[in-house]
């Protein structure tokens, strides 16, 4: 029976991932490989729960008992030594995860259950490092982690039935709604998306319309909540690029090539909201959008 979580990397997922499931009433580790990104998640999760305090989802209470429940960690062998599950968040890198697998296999309880949030890298290759590969899953949260219903539940080539079915029944629980995918390049979420970003890009490249047309266009025309190219400076321009890597490689087909603007934003440092730049501008309490000098 689950009752001891471990999260791993406190990053944007991470911090999000640690805040439902200890909410939901589990025990909750956090880790990451320093104490700095470990306070500025605590910070994310309090302001969070403040939040749903304010609206009235929770009380002062259950916003105290929810805190209570997460440890803060930044050795890897301490912190999962008692996880029954791992829900792996670190930086989207392959050579960090093939990396972290192995530690973590070789440090958590034989029976615990090693899930990844990867957006796009094989799970079964993730398995292949690790001595359980039936125990190892995608679970695959999306952004704004307490606010997303979905969790796209991925099985690698080698994931048990019984696994699959404790993880769709423990998303539920945590208040979401799983969807099954197979291990393909970009599972079904990405595979998806990824293509219209960058087609959006291209748009743009090609001089069919303007960053705000383009975006106008696909708000207002398909009653998409945000614009492709907003959404792409909000997941990352960086993440963006590297998922449509997997997918370009992963296929071998040239549909999926990033296209050259998005290589070059990404090259100058223009990765989207995190940066401060990259279709728009953001600065810190700016409410309006504005596009980027570049595309005016
Ligand atoms: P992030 O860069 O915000 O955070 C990653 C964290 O991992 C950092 O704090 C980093 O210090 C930590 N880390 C790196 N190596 C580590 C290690 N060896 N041990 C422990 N911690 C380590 O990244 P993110 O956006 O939170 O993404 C995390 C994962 O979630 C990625 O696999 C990404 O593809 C996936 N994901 C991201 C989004 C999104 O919108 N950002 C959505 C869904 C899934």
């Amino acid at each position: 029976m689950i009752k001891n979580v471990s999260v791993i990397g406190a990053g944007t997922m991470g911090n999000g991932i640690a805040h439902v499931f200890a909410q939901t009433g589990y025990k909750v580790v956090l880790i990451d490989v320093a104490m700095e990104p470990l306070n500025k998640a605590w910070q994310t999760i309090e302001k969070n729960l403040d939040r749903q305090l304010a609206k009235g989802v929770i009380t002062a209470q259950q916003k105290q008992e929810t805190l209570q429940r997460i440890a803060l960690e930044t050795d890897l062998q301490k912190g999962v030594a008692e996880a029954h599950l791992v829900v792996e968040a670190a930086t989207e890198n392959e050579t960090i995860k093939l990396e972290l697998f192995k530690k973590i296999d070789a440090a958590a309880p034989q029976d615990c259950i090693l899930a990844t949030n990867t957006s796009s890298i094989s799970v079964t290759k993730i398995a292949s490092v690790t001595s359980r590969p039936a125990q190892v899953i995608g679970m695959h949260f999306m952004n704004p982690v307490p606010v997303m219903k979905l969790v796209e539940v991925i099985n690698g080539y080698a994931t048990s039935a019984v696994v699959t079915a404790l993880i769709v029944a423990l998303s539920k629980e945590l208040g979401k709604v799983p969807a099954l995918a197979n291990d393909y390049p970009g599972f079904v979420a990405n595979r998806i998306l990824m293509p219209m970003i960058n087609e959006a890009v291209y748009s743009l490249y090609e001089g069919v319309a303007g960053v705000e047309a383009i975006d106008t266009i696909m708000k207002l025309g398909m009653a998409h909540p945000m614009g492709p190219l907003q959404l792409a400076d909000f997941i990352g321009l960086d993440v963006c690029l590297s998922i449509l890597n997997v997918l370009y490689k992963g296929f071998g087909n040239p549909k999926y090539a990033p296209c050259p603007l998005l290589v070059n934003m990404v090259a100058s440092g223009r990765l989207g909201v995190k940066t401060g730049e990259g279709f728009y501008t953001y600065s810190p309490g700016a409410k309006d959008l504005v596009v980027s000098e570049k595309f005016r």
